[in-house]
């Protein structure tokens, strides 16, 4: 027996929650008593052995021990180039790096709930490309646990807060977190949630505006005669940390301090809100733009919009209250916490998804409970595609350009085709080139998998084939090539995820991590 649990793995801040007895989903408090934890891993060796520490104790490390602490590593998910080599001479991957937050999270919820956790739904940003999914899952198989499923974190949220038939509607989630910006607008119907548009920007969050406020800062201590902090170090790590505890300070009152010291003289920068709100106005300028992107793409206008949504500790900021206010005429709702929203809402969907495995597998050789411990509520999501997908096609002119197939914001899970004609007399196959990206221009765009399938032979020019999307819920991609119509399978592939690891590469790194104890 055990119980399941919904994990949002932030860019900055993670959390973990719970469906509780009552039906609720509650959050449950880290070994240190905190409602999250910081996406922070503390490299230690001893004895040329790691012993990595994750959270608050490897946050503050950030400053002291900078090149043994990695932070921010959810932007490196599917990124097969980026490794960090740690003092024993162990590297690791972005995914490892992420399966030791999982399983710390994990811990402490064990330890919070007194009982084993058997299975997690883990949150992703909506515009995460299916590389960045797949790594997502992979980080939580390598860290040990059962992935019930990945969910968009703006779907959480809305989860979270729209499970209660008062708040049917259509609703606009703006999401700042530390790392990413995400807006989606979704109608809420009686437990039906569905999107209607999603964009967001994956680089921007509380950490550009630590940013904005460590150069303010750094041109501060210029002019008291510092030089240039920002070229050292050590005191550039120290610099962020107090900025951003100066950030959240301002959220609360009007004016703050920073003091730091270079080669012994200290030194003292007065901060008001307004100099941080005027630093950082062109990051909340672009939050806006992406705002009014989705209201355009989608065809809404404010008049249509019923709730307004904030998630993301970033949201605490008081400039964002007031963009809300100043660009819907309406005040956000009260009620959601920033933080915990997105953990909660995947809580809801991890006893669904237990639900639903024990209707249809019955027991617990799935690996979950066999007895439900309530009921969940009964929720129907339907997500939207946030990457646009094509296909390379050969133009009238002789060149190859890209067809989108998928147009972003196209309802998941869901099947889309693309017509076409064989272009020699008996072709023998046919390249099928999938990308991701909605330009025309091949240089615009990433091809994310391709497959050469071949065609039966004595095909005369200009066969029509049809090239099949079909997108799962979790937005995995299933490619297809018939013959004309819906007829003959030719051939079919799942994205070859050149980015992701195969089998045999996550089975060595469910080893590899496996014995790594964490603190
Ligand atoms: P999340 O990843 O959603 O937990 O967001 C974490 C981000 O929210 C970090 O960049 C924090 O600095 C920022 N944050 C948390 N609390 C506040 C606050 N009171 N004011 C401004 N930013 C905050």
């Amino acid at each position: 027996m055990g119980r399941v649990v919904g994990i949002d793995l932030g860019t900055t801040y993670s959390a973990v929650a719970v469906l509780g007895d009552d039906g609720l989903p509650e959050i449950l408090k880290n070994a240190d008593g905190e409602p999250t934890t910081p996406s922070v891993v503390l490299f230690q060796s001893f004895d040329g052995k790691d012993e990595p520490l994750v959270g608050t104790m490897a946050k503050h490390s950030a400053a002291s021990d900078p090149d043994n602490v990695v932070q921010f590593v959810k932007r490196q998910m599917g990124n097969p180039d980026w490794r960090f080599d740690s003092d024993s001479g162990v590297s690791y991957s972005a995914e490892e790096v992420s399966s030791l937050i999982i399983k710390k999270l994990l811990q402490d919820a064990e330890q919070a709930l007194g009982e084993e956790v058997c299975g997690a739904v883990i949150t992703v940003p909506a515009y995460f490309d299916d590389a960045r999914r797949t790594a997502t899952k992979q980080a939580g198989v390598i860290a040990g646990t059962k992935v019930l499923r990945v969910l968009n974190e703006p779907t959480a949220a809305a989860l979270s807060f729209g499970l209660d038939t008062e708040k049917n509607g259509v609703t606009l989630v703006y999401d700042l977190g530390g790392g990413t910006f995400d807006v989606t607008l979704l109608k809420i119907e009686d437990g039906c949630f569905t999107v209607i548009g999603t964009d967001g920007d994956r680089n921007l969050g509380g950490f550009d505006f630590d940013n904005a406020l460590m150069s303010f800062v750094a041109e501060e201590l210029s002019k008291q005669g510092a030089g240039n902090v920002l070229d050292d170090y050590l005191i550039s790590a120290e610099l962020r940390e107090k900025c951003e505890m100066v950030k959240r300070t301002l959220s609360n009152v009007p004016k703050a301090n920073l003091h730091i010291s270079k080669n012994g003289k200290p030194y003292r920068v007065a901060i008001s809100r307004e100099d941080f709100e005027r630093a950082s106005r062109s990051l909340l300028n672009r939050t806006q733009e992406l705002v009014e992107d989705v209201l355009e793409d989608t065809g809404y206008s404010w008049g249509q919009i019923d709730h307004v949504v904030l998630v993301g500790g970033s949201t605490r900021m008081p400039m964002v209250h007031k963009l809300i206010e100043d660009i819907s005429g309406m005040k956000p709702e009260l009620g959601v916490n920033p933080d915990e929203a997105v953990a909660m809402g995947a809580a809801v969907q991890a006893a669904i998804e237990m639900e639903s495995s024990i209707d249809v597998a019955g027991s617990a050789e799935n690996g979950l409970p066999d007895m439900p411990l309530f009921t969940a509520p009964s929720v129907v999501i339907a997500d939207v595609t946030s990457q646009p997908l094509g296909v390379v096609m050969l133009g009238k002119d002789g060149k190859d350009y890209n067809n989108v197939v998928i147009p972003r914001n196209s309802p998941v899970p869901g099947s889309y085709s693309q017509d076409a004609a064989t272009v020699s007399e008996n072709q023998s196959y046919v390249d099928v080139q999938v990308t991701q990206g909605d330009d025309p221009d091949l240089n615009y765009v990433v091809i994310i998998g391709s497959k050469e399938i071949p065609l039966p032979p004595g095909l005369p020019k200009g066969s029509p084939v049809r090239v099949v999307y079909e997108y799962d819920r979790e937005q995995t991609v299933h490619i297809r090539l018939h013959a004309g119509g819906s007829g003959q399978l030719y051939g079919e592939f799942e994205i070859d995820r050149v980015a992701n690891m195969d089998e045999r590469q996550l089975d060595t790194a469910v080893n590899k991590m496996k014995n790594i104890e964490i603190g």
